[in-house]
């Protein structure tokens, strides 16, 4: 397996702490749960965080109903999060 963390490419979710420009900026998000694949490590606060020079990369992806998940990690080459009702997903995510 490839061991590089996939890239967030972009991400629509301004609101987060760690999102600045559509660029998410956290080292290493985590994604979904078993079925949905919700960005886990978004959340809301008073300032910006995350390393503003880096490109955000998956850390881990619990969402096994995707056939892009391996081992309970992301195989793919990066992915993009977009807001889908009110939450940040991923938008990579494929059914099985
Ligand atoms: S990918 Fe997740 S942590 Fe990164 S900016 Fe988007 S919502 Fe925030």
């Amino acid at each position: 397996m490839d061991m590089k963390m996939p890239a967030v490419n972009q991400c629509n979710a301004d609101q987060c702490a760690y999102n600045s420009d559509n660029q998410c900026h956290a080292i290493a998000i985590t994604i979904g749960d078993e079925n949905n694949p919700l960005c886990d490590t978004a959340f809301k606060y008073s300032t910006k965080g995350g390393v503003p020079e880096l490109a955000g990369s998956v850390g881990a992806c619990k969402v096994t109903s995707c056939k892009l998940n391996k081992s309970l990690e992301c195989s793919s080459g990066g992915i993009e999060v977009k807001m889908h009702s009110n939450n940040p997903a991923c938008n990579t995510f494929q059914t099985k």
